[in-house]
Protein backbone atom coordinates (compact mmCIF):
# COMPACT_ATOMS: atom_id res chain seq x y z
CA UNK A 1 0.00 0.00 0.00
CA UNK A 2 1.65 3.65 -1.29
CA UNK A 3 0.59 5.48 2.15
CA UNK A 4 3.41 5.57 4.44
CA UNK A 5 0.57 4.61 7.48
CA UNK A 6 -0.15 1.72 5.49
CA UNK A 7 3.16 0.27 4.41
CA UNK A 8 5.48 -1.46 7.01
CA UNK A 9 7.59 1.33 8.78
CA UNK A 10 10.94 -0.77 8.52
CA UNK A 11 10.20 -1.36 4.51
CA UNK A 12 8.98 2.32 3.84
CA UNK A 13 12.57 3.18 4.92
CA UNK A 14 14.45 0.86 3.70
CA UNK A 15 12.83 1.79 0.52
CA UNK A 16 13.33 5.62 1.11
CA UNK A 17 17.01 5.29 2.27
CA UNK A 18 17.66 2.82 -0.87
CA UNK A 19 17.24 5.93 -3.02
CA UNK A 20 19.21 8.13 -0.37
CA UNK A 21 22.13 5.90 -1.72
CA UNK A 22 20.87 6.36 -6.06
CA UNK A 23 20.96 9.80 -5.38
CA UNK A 24 24.67 9.91 -3.64
CA UNK A 25 25.62 7.98 -5.86
CA UNK A 26 24.36 9.50 -8.62
CA UNK A 27 26.13 13.00 -7.61
CA UNK A 28 29.39 10.95 -7.33
CA UNK A 29 29.54 9.43 -10.92
CA UNK A 30 31.49 11.07 -13.27
CA UNK A 31 29.45 11.01 -16.05
CA UNK A 32 27.25 13.63 -17.39
CA UNK A 33 24.48 10.90 -18.34
CA UNK A 34 24.77 7.17 -18.33
CA UNK A 35 22.14 6.49 -21.61
CA UNK A 36 21.70 9.54 -24.25
CA UNK A 37 18.39 9.11 -26.21
CA UNK A 38 17.03 11.12 -28.68
CA UNK A 39 13.99 13.57 -27.53
CA UNK A 40 11.22 11.46 -29.47
CA UNK A 41 12.76 8.13 -28.15
CA UNK A 42 12.70 9.48 -24.39
CA UNK A 43 9.26 10.57 -25.32
CA UNK A 44 7.83 7.32 -26.85
CA UNK A 45 9.65 5.52 -23.62
CA UNK A 46 8.10 7.90 -21.00
CA UNK A 47 4.68 9.22 -22.16
CA UNK A 48 2.63 6.23 -21.47
CA UNK A 49 -0.93 5.84 -20.55
CA UNK A 50 -1.71 5.83 -16.76
CA UNK A 51 -1.92 1.88 -15.44
CA UNK A 52 -5.44 0.72 -14.95
CA UNK A 53 -3.89 -1.14 -12.05
CA UNK A 54 -1.73 -0.37 -9.19
CA UNK A 55 2.15 -0.80 -9.43
CA UNK A 56 3.75 -1.63 -6.20
CA UNK A 57 6.11 1.17 -4.96
CA UNK A 58 9.43 -0.89 -5.23
CA UNK A 59 8.54 -1.77 -8.89
CA UNK A 60 7.70 2.60 -8.92
CA UNK A 61 11.21 3.44 -7.50
CA UNK A 62 12.36 -0.02 -9.79
CA UNK A 63 11.56 2.18 -12.43
CA UNK A 64 12.60 5.42 -11.28
CA UNK A 65 16.18 4.17 -10.57
CA UNK A 66 16.57 2.19 -13.55
CA UNK A 67 14.91 3.83 -16.06
CA UNK A 68 14.28 7.61 -15.35
CA UNK A 69 17.39 8.80 -13.49
CA UNK A 70 19.88 7.05 -16.35
CA UNK A 71 18.61 9.58 -18.82
CA UNK A 72 19.11 12.42 -16.24
CA UNK A 73 21.78 14.94 -16.46
CA UNK A 74 24.31 15.24 -13.45
CA UNK A 75 25.80 18.93 -13.19
CA UNK A 76 27.65 17.62 -9.99
CA UNK A 77 29.76 15.63 -12.60
CA UNK A 78 33.34 17.41 -13.19
CA UNK A 79 32.83 17.19 -16.78
CA UNK A 80 29.79 18.85 -16.51
CA UNK A 81 31.67 22.32 -17.38
CA UNK A 82 29.22 25.05 -18.50
CA UNK A 83 27.60 25.60 -15.24
CA UNK A 84 27.58 24.68 -11.67
CA UNK A 85 24.71 24.00 -10.14
CA UNK A 86 25.63 21.05 -9.07
CA UNK A 87 23.28 20.75 -5.90
CA UNK A 88 25.52 18.71 -4.45
CA UNK A 89 26.23 20.48 -1.02
CA UNK A 90 25.53 17.51 1.65
CA UNK A 91 23.92 20.30 4.56
CA UNK A 92 21.65 21.52 1.92
CA UNK A 93 20.37 17.95 1.00
CA UNK A 94 19.87 17.18 4.05
CA UNK A 95 17.95 20.60 5.04
CA UNK A 96 16.09 19.58 1.76
CA UNK A 97 15.35 15.78 2.73
CA UNK A 98 13.85 17.33 6.21
CA UNK A 99 11.93 19.77 4.03
CA UNK A 100 10.18 17.03 1.79
CA UNK A 101 8.75 14.93 5.32
CA UNK A 102 8.26 18.41 7.16
CA UNK A 103 6.18 19.76 4.75
CA UNK A 104 5.17 23.21 5.66
CA UNK A 105 3.90 25.65 3.84
CA UNK A 106 5.63 29.11 3.98
CA UNK A 107 2.08 30.70 3.37
CA UNK A 108 1.13 31.12 6.65
CA UNK A 109 3.35 31.20 9.99
CA UNK A 110 0.98 30.09 12.86
CA UNK A 111 -0.51 26.72 11.92
CA UNK A 112 1.56 26.36 9.20
CA UNK A 113 5.30 27.09 9.21
CA UNK A 114 5.61 27.95 12.78
CA UNK A 115 9.38 27.43 12.70
CA UNK A 116 10.46 27.18 8.85
CA UNK A 117 9.21 30.84 8.80
CA UNK A 118 12.03 31.88 11.23
CA UNK A 119 14.37 30.05 9.40
CA UNK A 120 13.42 31.78 6.17
CA UNK A 121 13.75 34.93 7.63
CA UNK A 122 17.65 34.35 9.05
CA UNK A 123 18.48 33.37 5.98
CA UNK A 124 16.72 36.59 3.81
CA UNK A 125 19.11 38.42 6.78
CA UNK A 126 22.08 36.36 6.31
CA UNK A 127 21.36 37.13 2.44
CA UNK A 128 20.87 40.79 3.00
CA UNK A 129 24.05 40.87 5.36
CA UNK A 130 26.35 39.49 2.99
CA UNK A 131 25.14 41.66 -0.24
CA UNK A 132 25.71 45.19 1.80
CA UNK A 133 22.09 45.71 3.18
CA UNK A 134 21.80 46.58 7.04
CA UNK A 135 19.06 44.51 8.93
CA UNK A 136 17.05 45.61 11.68
CA UNK A 137 17.70 43.85 15.01
CA UNK A 138 15.94 40.89 15.56
CA UNK A 139 13.75 42.21 18.40
CA UNK A 140 12.31 45.18 15.50
CA UNK A 141 11.71 42.30 12.90
CA UNK A 142 7.67 42.29 14.21
CA UNK A 143 6.14 41.43 10.82
CA UNK A 144 7.03 39.98 6.91
CA UNK A 145 7.71 44.02 5.94
CA UNK A 146 10.45 44.39 8.85
CA UNK A 147 12.19 41.32 7.25
CA UNK A 148 13.98 43.09 3.57
CA UNK A 149 12.93 40.14 1.27
CA UNK A 150 11.40 37.37 0.23
CA UNK A 151 12.06 33.66 -1.38
CA UNK A 152 10.93 32.61 -4.55
CA UNK A 153 11.40 29.54 -6.93
CA UNK A 154 14.07 31.31 -9.10
CA UNK A 155 15.32 34.28 -10.77
CA UNK A 156 12.77 35.20 -12.52
CA UNK A 157 10.45 35.02 -9.87
CA UNK A 158 12.60 37.50 -8.26
CA UNK A 159 13.13 39.92 -10.68
CA UNK A 160 9.34 39.85 -11.60
CA UNK A 161 8.53 40.98 -8.45
CA UNK A 162 11.51 43.66 -8.22
CA UNK A 163 9.59 44.88 -11.65
CA UNK A 164 6.51 45.30 -9.67
CA UNK A 165 7.88 46.90 -7.01
CA UNK A 166 9.23 49.25 -9.77
CA UNK A 167 5.99 49.73 -11.43
CA UNK A 168 4.28 50.29 -7.96
CA UNK A 169 6.93 52.92 -7.15
CA UNK A 170 6.01 55.05 -10.04
CA UNK A 171 2.90 54.59 -10.15
CA UNK A 172 1.60 53.89 -6.59
CA UNK A 173 -1.76 51.89 -6.64
CA UNK A 174 -1.59 50.27 -10.33
CA UNK A 175 -2.04 47.35 -8.44
CA UNK A 176 -5.98 47.75 -7.75
CA UNK A 177 -6.23 50.73 -10.36
CA UNK A 178 -4.80 48.53 -13.83
CA UNK A 179 -1.86 49.53 -15.55
CA UNK A 180 -2.03 53.21 -16.98
CA UNK A 181 -0.42 55.35 -19.18
CA UNK A 182 2.13 56.49 -15.98
CA UNK A 183 3.60 52.87 -16.49
CA UNK A 184 6.92 53.53 -17.83
CA UNK A 185 9.78 52.30 -19.43
CA UNK A 186 12.67 50.34 -18.32
CA UNK A 187 16.47 50.24 -19.02
CA UNK A 188 18.61 47.48 -19.39
CA UNK A 189 22.43 46.74 -21.07
CA UNK A 190 21.93 45.90 -24.82
CA UNK A 191 22.71 42.39 -25.86
CA UNK A 192 24.14 41.12 -22.47
CA UNK A 193 20.61 40.83 -20.83
CA UNK A 194 18.25 38.27 -18.97
CA UNK A 195 15.32 37.76 -21.16
CA UNK A 196 13.61 37.27 -17.62
CA UNK A 197 13.72 41.29 -16.61
CA UNK A 198 11.61 41.81 -20.46
CA UNK A 199 9.30 38.82 -19.65
CA UNK A 200 8.20 40.28 -16.23
CA UNK A 201 7.21 43.67 -17.59
CA UNK A 202 4.76 41.41 -20.05
CA UNK A 203 3.64 39.46 -17.45
CA UNK A 204 2.79 42.41 -14.99
CA UNK A 205 1.14 44.23 -18.19
CA UNK A 206 3.63 46.95 -18.72
CA UNK A 207 4.42 45.24 -22.44
CA UNK A 208 8.11 44.57 -22.77
CA UNK A 209 8.58 48.47 -22.49
CA UNK A 210 12.80 47.77 -22.62
CA UNK A 211 15.06 50.55 -23.83
CA UNK A 212 18.49 48.87 -24.59
CA UNK A 213 21.89 51.01 -23.96
CA UNK A 214 24.85 50.09 -25.62
CA UNK A 215 27.65 48.65 -23.48
CA UNK A 216 31.16 48.36 -23.77
CA UNK A 217 33.23 45.49 -21.99
CA UNK A 218 30.13 43.93 -21.20
CA UNK A 219 29.30 46.85 -18.52
CA UNK A 220 26.06 49.97 -19.50
CA UNK A 221 28.58 52.48 -21.68
CA UNK A 222 28.01 55.21 -18.98
CA UNK A 223 28.10 57.80 -21.84
CA UNK A 224 25.09 56.37 -23.24
CA UNK A 225 23.65 55.70 -20.45
CA UNK A 226 23.69 59.53 -18.99
CA UNK A 227 22.44 60.49 -22.89
CA UNK A 228 19.63 58.09 -22.45
CA UNK A 229 18.09 58.77 -18.63
CA UNK A 230 18.46 62.64 -19.90
CA UNK A 231 16.75 62.11 -23.25
CA UNK A 232 13.83 59.76 -21.90
CA UNK A 233 13.35 61.63 -18.34
CA UNK A 234 10.38 60.82 -16.87
CA UNK A 235 9.69 57.82 -19.20
CA UNK A 236 11.92 55.30 -17.00
CA UNK A 237 10.68 53.15 -14.13
CA UNK A 238 13.81 51.22 -13.20
CA UNK A 239 17.16 50.77 -14.20
CA UNK A 240 18.82 47.46 -14.38
CA UNK A 241 22.20 46.44 -13.61
CA UNK A 242 23.40 42.78 -14.04
CA UNK A 243 25.65 42.31 -11.08
CA UNK A 244 27.79 38.92 -13.41
CA UNK A 245 25.19 39.01 -16.68
CA UNK A 246 24.26 35.65 -17.25
CA UNK A 247 26.90 35.11 -20.28
CA UNK A 248 30.24 36.72 -18.83
CA UNK A 249 29.50 36.75 -15.02
CA UNK A 250 31.13 40.62 -16.11
CA UNK A 251 29.70 42.76 -12.68
CA UNK A 252 28.43 46.29 -13.73
CA UNK A 253 30.05 49.52 -12.04
CA UNK A 254 27.31 49.92 -9.25
CA UNK A 255 28.44 52.88 -8.39
CA UNK A 256 28.54 54.08 -11.25
CA UNK A 257 25.25 53.09 -12.44
CA UNK A 258 23.57 54.07 -9.18
CA UNK A 259 25.41 58.01 -9.15
CA UNK A 260 24.30 58.40 -13.16
CA UNK A 261 20.34 57.37 -12.45
CA UNK A 262 20.23 59.25 -9.01
CA UNK A 263 21.55 62.34 -10.56
CA UNK A 264 19.24 62.26 -13.24
CA UNK A 265 15.79 61.44 -11.98
CA UNK A 266 15.79 60.10 -8.13
CA UNK A 267 12.71 58.21 -8.35
CA UNK A 268 13.79 55.43 -10.71
CA UNK A 269 13.66 52.17 -9.07
CA UNK A 270 17.51 50.34 -9.19
CA UNK A 271 17.45 47.04 -9.39
CA UNK A 272 20.36 45.08 -9.48
CA UNK A 273 20.38 41.47 -10.89
CA UNK A 274 22.80 39.85 -8.69
CA UNK A 275 21.68 36.17 -9.59
CA UNK A 276 25.66 35.12 -10.18
CA UNK A 277 27.13 38.19 -8.17
CA UNK A 278 25.94 36.69 -5.07
CA UNK A 279 29.44 34.86 -5.14
CA UNK A 280 31.57 38.22 -5.25
CA UNK A 281 29.93 38.56 -1.61
CA UNK A 282 31.55 35.29 -0.59
CA UNK A 283 35.37 36.36 -0.22
CA UNK A 284 36.69 40.12 0.46
CA UNK A 285 39.11 39.05 -2.99
CA UNK A 286 36.07 39.73 -4.97
CA UNK A 287 33.53 41.55 -2.03
CA UNK A 288 35.01 45.32 -3.49
CA UNK A 289 33.37 44.79 -7.10
CA UNK A 290 29.89 45.27 -5.63
CA UNK A 291 30.53 48.23 -4.02
CA UNK A 292 27.12 50.55 -4.16
CA UNK A 293 24.71 47.77 -4.41
CA UNK A 294 24.16 48.86 -1.33
CA UNK A 295 22.47 51.56 -2.41
CA UNK A 296 19.76 49.62 -4.88
CA UNK A 297 16.53 49.71 -4.14
CA UNK A 298 16.17 45.87 -4.95
CA UNK A 299 18.71 42.63 -5.41
CA UNK A 300 17.92 39.50 -6.99
CA UNK A 301 20.11 36.90 -5.89
CA UNK A 302 19.85 32.87 -7.06
CA UNK A 303 21.50 30.87 -4.41
CA UNK A 304 20.60 27.58 -6.65
CA UNK A 305 22.54 28.52 -9.16
CA UNK A 306 26.01 29.48 -7.15
CA UNK A 307 25.68 27.45 -3.71
CA UNK A 308 25.52 24.32 -4.68
CA UNK A 309 21.56 23.97 -3.13
CA UNK A 310 19.27 21.80 -5.02
CA UNK A 311 16.83 23.56 -6.86
CA UNK A 312 14.59 25.66 -6.40
CA UNK A 313 15.79 28.68 -4.52
CA UNK A 314 15.93 32.39 -5.08
CA UNK A 315 15.20 35.68 -2.85
CA UNK A 316 14.30 39.24 -3.78
CA UNK A 317 16.23 41.27 -0.96
CA UNK A 318 14.87 45.33 -0.73
CA UNK A 319 16.94 48.03 0.86
CA UNK A 320 13.85 49.27 2.70
CA UNK A 321 12.21 46.37 4.06
CA UNK A 322 8.78 48.42 4.27
CA UNK A 323 8.65 48.59 -0.25
CA UNK A 324 7.37 45.74 0.31
CA UNK A 325 3.91 46.94 0.84
CA UNK A 326 4.09 48.08 -2.27
CA UNK A 327 2.95 44.78 -3.83
CA UNK A 328 1.16 43.01 -0.57
CA UNK A 329 -2.10 41.43 -1.35
CA UNK A 330 -4.34 40.29 1.88
CA UNK A 331 -6.91 37.63 1.93
CA UNK A 332 -8.86 36.02 4.67
CA UNK A 333 -7.43 32.66 3.29
CA UNK A 334 -3.83 34.23 3.68
CA UNK A 335 -4.21 34.32 7.48
CA UNK A 336 -3.58 38.06 7.95
CA UNK A 337 -0.84 37.53 10.46
CA UNK A 338 2.46 39.38 11.46
CA UNK A 339 4.77 36.73 9.96
CA UNK A 340 2.65 35.04 6.92
CA UNK A 341 4.54 35.67 4.11
CA UNK A 342 2.22 34.29 1.64
CA UNK A 343 0.74 38.81 2.15
CA UNK A 344 4.21 39.41 0.88
CA UNK A 345 4.87 37.15 -2.38
CA UNK A 346 2.94 37.86 -5.65
CA UNK A 347 2.19 34.93 -7.49
CA UNK A 348 2.79 32.18 -4.55
CA UNK A 349 0.47 30.27 -2.75
CA UNK A 350 1.17 27.31 -1.13
CA UNK A 351 5.06 28.17 -0.74
CA UNK A 352 7.78 24.74 0.13
CA UNK A 353 10.34 25.14 2.79
CA UNK A 354 13.19 25.72 0.24
CA UNK A 355 14.51 27.94 2.11
CA UNK A 356 15.91 25.02 4.91
CA UNK A 357 18.07 23.96 1.71
CA UNK A 358 20.42 27.26 2.16
CA UNK A 359 19.87 28.01 5.88
CA UNK A 360 21.79 24.40 6.35
CA UNK A 361 24.42 25.29 3.94
CA UNK A 362 25.04 28.65 5.12
CA UNK A 363 25.28 27.24 8.74
CA UNK A 364 27.25 24.48 7.82
CA UNK A 365 29.84 26.64 5.71
CA UNK A 366 29.79 30.10 8.09
CA UNK A 367 31.07 33.17 6.44
CA UNK A 368 34.93 31.74 6.51
CA UNK A 369 33.81 28.45 4.60
CA UNK A 370 32.14 30.41 1.74
CA UNK A 371 35.13 32.43 1.60
CA UNK A 372 36.87 29.36 1.14
CA UNK A 373 34.79 27.90 -1.52
CA UNK A 374 35.01 30.74 -3.31
CA UNK A 375 38.75 30.52 -3.22
CA UNK A 376 38.68 27.05 -4.60
CA UNK A 377 36.30 27.96 -7.46
CA UNK A 378 38.81 30.70 -8.44
CA UNK A 379 41.66 28.88 -8.17
CA UNK A 380 39.96 26.48 -10.56
CA UNK A 381 38.87 29.78 -13.21
CA UNK A 382 42.36 30.45 -13.32
CA UNK A 383 43.44 27.35 -14.06
CA UNK A 384 40.86 27.43 -17.13
CA UNK A 385 41.56 30.38 -18.03
CA UNK A 386 45.60 29.55 -17.98
CA UNK A 387 44.71 26.61 -20.27
CA UNK A 388 43.21 28.58 -23.13
CA UNK A 389 45.75 31.15 -23.06
CA UNK A 390 48.20 28.55 -23.75
CA UNK A 391 46.05 26.70 -26.15
CA UNK A 392 46.86 28.32 -29.71
CA UNK A 393 43.23 27.22 -30.69
CA UNK A 394 41.49 29.01 -28.57
CA UNK A 395 40.68 33.06 -28.05
CA UNK A 396 39.26 33.98 -24.62
CA UNK A 397 36.50 36.68 -25.15
CA UNK A 398 36.30 37.80 -21.71
CA UNK A 399 38.31 39.03 -18.30
CA UNK A 400 36.44 36.68 -15.36
CA UNK A 401 34.98 38.76 -12.57
CA UNK A 402 33.89 35.26 -11.14
CA UNK A 403 33.83 32.38 -12.71
CA UNK A 404 32.70 32.25 -16.57
CA UNK A 405 35.29 31.94 -19.11
CA UNK A 406 33.91 32.82 -22.60
CA UNK A 407 36.47 31.20 -25.37
CA UNK A 408 36.31 30.13 -28.67
CA UNK A 409 38.14 27.67 -30.87
CA UNK A 410 40.10 29.96 -34.30
CA UNK A 411 39.99 27.58 -37.46
CA UNK A 412 43.64 27.26 -38.35
CA UNK A 413 42.78 29.76 -41.08
CA UNK A 414 41.69 32.55 -38.66
CA UNK A 415 43.30 35.71 -40.29
CA UNK A 416 42.77 38.11 -36.70
CA UNK A 417 43.00 41.13 -39.48
CA UNK A 418 39.87 39.80 -41.91
CA UNK A 419 38.13 37.46 -39.02
CA UNK A 420 35.58 35.07 -41.09
CA UNK A 421 32.74 35.71 -38.76
CA UNK A 422 30.39 33.21 -40.01
CA UNK A 423 32.66 30.40 -40.86
CA UNK A 424 33.97 31.29 -36.97
CA UNK A 425 30.46 30.38 -35.36
CA UNK A 426 29.82 27.70 -37.68
CA UNK A 427 32.38 25.72 -36.45
CA UNK A 428 31.93 26.58 -32.67
CA UNK A 429 28.02 25.88 -33.21
CA UNK A 430 29.28 22.69 -34.83
CA UNK A 431 31.45 21.59 -31.66
CA UNK A 432 28.79 22.56 -29.55
CA UNK A 433 26.05 20.40 -31.06
CA UNK A 434 28.83 17.11 -30.85
CA UNK A 435 29.33 17.97 -27.63
CA UNK A 436 25.70 17.87 -26.62
CA UNK A 437 25.17 14.58 -29.16
CA UNK A 438 27.75 12.73 -27.41
CA UNK A 439 27.24 13.79 -24.25
CA UNK A 440 30.62 12.83 -22.68
CA UNK A 441 31.29 16.65 -21.60
CA UNK A 442 29.02 20.25 -21.39
CA UNK A 443 30.08 23.61 -21.99
CA UNK A 444 27.22 26.25 -22.53
CA UNK A 445 26.58 27.97 -25.42
CA UNK A 446 24.78 31.32 -26.45
CA UNK A 447 24.82 34.13 -28.97
CA UNK A 448 27.34 37.13 -27.77
CA UNK A 449 28.75 40.53 -29.02
CA UNK A 450 32.07 40.63 -29.19
CA UNK A 451 32.02 43.56 -26.62
CA UNK A 452 35.97 43.31 -25.98
CA UNK A 453 37.01 43.51 -29.26
CA UNK A 454 39.00 40.30 -29.72
CA UNK A 455 37.59 39.10 -32.47
CA UNK A 456 35.59 42.00 -34.11
CA UNK A 457 34.13 44.50 -32.34
CA UNK A 458 30.13 44.51 -32.16
CA UNK A 459 30.28 41.17 -34.13
CA UNK A 460 27.51 38.52 -33.08
CA UNK A 461 29.35 35.46 -31.50
CA UNK A 462 28.60 32.30 -30.47
CA UNK A 463 31.26 30.97 -28.26
CA UNK A 464 31.27 28.09 -25.54
CA UNK A 465 31.58 29.13 -21.97
CA UNK A 466 33.16 27.59 -19.18
CA UNK A 467 32.32 27.60 -15.21
CA UNK A 468 34.77 27.29 -12.31
CA UNK A 469 31.64 26.58 -9.43
CA UNK A 470 31.86 22.77 -9.34
CA UNK A 471 34.17 21.95 -6.84
CA UNK A 472 34.93 18.56 -8.22
CA UNK A 473 36.93 19.91 -11.61
CA UNK A 474 40.15 18.74 -11.41
CA UNK A 475 42.66 20.42 -14.01
CA UNK A 476 43.17 17.03 -15.90
CA UNK A 477 39.42 17.50 -16.48
CA UNK A 478 39.55 20.28 -18.23
CA UNK A 479 42.86 19.50 -20.00
CA UNK A 480 41.12 16.40 -21.57
CA UNK A 481 37.95 18.91 -21.92
CA UNK A 482 40.17 21.01 -24.45
CA UNK A 483 41.93 18.45 -26.11
CA UNK A 484 38.43 17.18 -26.87
CA UNK A 485 37.18 20.57 -27.98
CA UNK A 486 40.31 21.72 -30.06
CA UNK A 487 40.33 17.59 -31.59
CA UNK A 488 36.86 18.42 -32.40
CA UNK A 489 37.28 21.96 -34.17
CA UNK A 490 40.50 20.67 -36.21
CA UNK A 491 37.79 17.41 -37.52
CA UNK A 492 35.24 19.51 -38.10
CA UNK A 493 37.91 21.97 -40.23
CA UNK A 494 38.86 19.23 -42.36
CA UNK A 495 35.06 18.26 -43.55
C1 LIG B 1 19.50 32.61 -14.43
C2 LIG B 1 19.27 34.05 -14.38
C3 LIG B 1 18.00 34.55 -14.09
C4 LIG B 1 16.80 33.67 -13.91
O1 LIG B 1 16.94 32.82 -12.83
P1 LIG B 1 16.12 31.46 -12.70
O2 LIG B 1 16.57 30.97 -11.38
O3 LIG B 1 16.52 30.60 -13.85
O4 LIG B 1 14.67 31.81 -12.76
C5 LIG B 1 17.86 35.92 -14.01
N1 LIG B 1 18.91 36.75 -14.21
C6 LIG B 1 20.15 36.29 -14.50
C7 LIG B 1 21.28 37.25 -14.70
C8 LIG B 1 20.37 34.93 -14.60
O5 LIG B 1 21.59 34.47 -14.93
Amino acid sequence: MPLLSEMDRNSAIALLNQLVTVGVDFKLDDQVTRKRLAPAEIRDLLVTDLPERSTGVPSVVQELVETVLPMCNNEASPRFLGFGHTGADVAALAGGLLALFAQQNLINQSFAAPSATFTEIAVIRWLRDLIGFTNPAVTDVKTVWDVGGVTTYGGTGSNTTAMMLARENIAPGTMHEGVTDATRNIVVPAGIGHYSVKSALEWIGCGGRVIEVPTKGYRYDRTALDRTLRDRQGEIMSVVAYTGDSRTHTVEDLRAVHDITRSIDPQIWLHADACWGLMCAFTPELGHKLAGIEDFDSITVDPHKVMDIPYAMSALLVRDPASLRLVSSYSDLIMQEDFAFGQVTPFIGTKEWSSIKLWAMMRAHGRRGLADLMRRRLITTRTFTGLVDDNPHLLRLNDPDMTAVVFMYLPTSHDPLHPDIERINTISKAIHARILDEGRWHFHQFSLPDDTGRIQQGATLHPLRFMGNNGRIAESHMRDALAYVTGLGRALEQQ
